[in-house]
């Protein structure tokens, strides 16, 4: 699985955010700590940031190159500022293509979307991608199906009901070989957060002056908070509220 991090809150720099951590997502490109399928996350990385004041729509700067390789990144990165950041390193699922187009962030006006899983490419996914109105994705990527399909989905519903209703739709997908779909999404907006887990980890820390959302912990503090699995996370800058996509 990839993994991801979004951060809500008080300005700060992308380098702070990805770079600097103890276990920034910098490490976890070649030395992720909870990551239960694939061992490193060198098939690209990308950054989502918002400007408010400049435009609504985010900022994306997204390679598919590992993130160690990106000298450009880190020179830059510790120049930029944002109160509202998605990023996201990514391991390749098996017969997905490994090029730009089908590297996380997406994104399709105000919204960022990353996507740590695998969903069946192919029949069901494929069909209810080709409705009729429906976005057409950046690459065959499942990530960037998903990605379209919450596009729609976030035109007609307010965030954290169009995200539960991508899991919902496509939780029960299964490859030929039985194997379930695993669809834990980060999407934001600029001014909330939410995520879903389904089928891998994700972790969440308040800060004084924000929330950061993560697959996994940054560092080894104790005040992580780890999200059960097959929830729906939504959080502002007030408060965090975590509630079953099950029950
Ligand atoms: N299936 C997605 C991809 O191929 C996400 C992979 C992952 O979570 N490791 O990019």
């Amino acid at each position: 699985m990839c993994r991801h991090l979004a951060w809500l809150g008080a300005p700060r720099t992308l380098a702070a955010l990805t770079l600097d951590r103890p276990s920034s997502l910098l490490r976890q490109s070649w030395a992720p700590r909870r990551m239960r399928h694939g061992t490193v996350n060198a098939d690209g990385f990308g950054v989502g940031w918002y400007a408010p004041g400049l435009r609504p729509e985010p900022a994306r700067y997204r390679r598919a190159v590992p993130m160690w390789t990106d000298a450009s990144y880190s020179s830059f990165a510790g120049a930029v500022t944002s109160g509202c950041v998605l990023a996201a390193v990514r391991s390749a699922t098996v017969g997905m293509p490994v090029e730009e187009t089908a590297t996380a962030p997406f994104t399709e006006g105000r919204l960022l979307l990353s996507h740590n899983g695998r969903v069946p490419a192919d029949g069901a996914l494929r069909e209810l991608a080709a409705r009729p109105g429906a976005p057409v994705p950046d690459s065959r990527c499942d990530s960037a199906i998903v990605a379209a399909l919450l596009w729609e989905s976030a035109s007609r519903l307010p965030l954290p009901r169009a995200v539960a209703d991508v899991v919902l739709t496509l939780g029960g997908l299964r490859e030929p070989d039985g194997t379930p779909s695993r669809l834990n999404l980060l999407v934001t907006d600029g001014t909330q957060l939410v995520a879903s887990t389904w089928r891998d980890t994700l972790s969440y820390r308040e800060e004084v002056d924000g929330i950061v959302v993560a697959s996994e912990p940054d560092d080894d503090e104790s005040d992580w908070v780890d999200v059960p699995d097959q929830y729906l996370l939504v959080a502002d800058t007030d408060k965090v509220t975590l509630s079953s996509l099950i029950s």
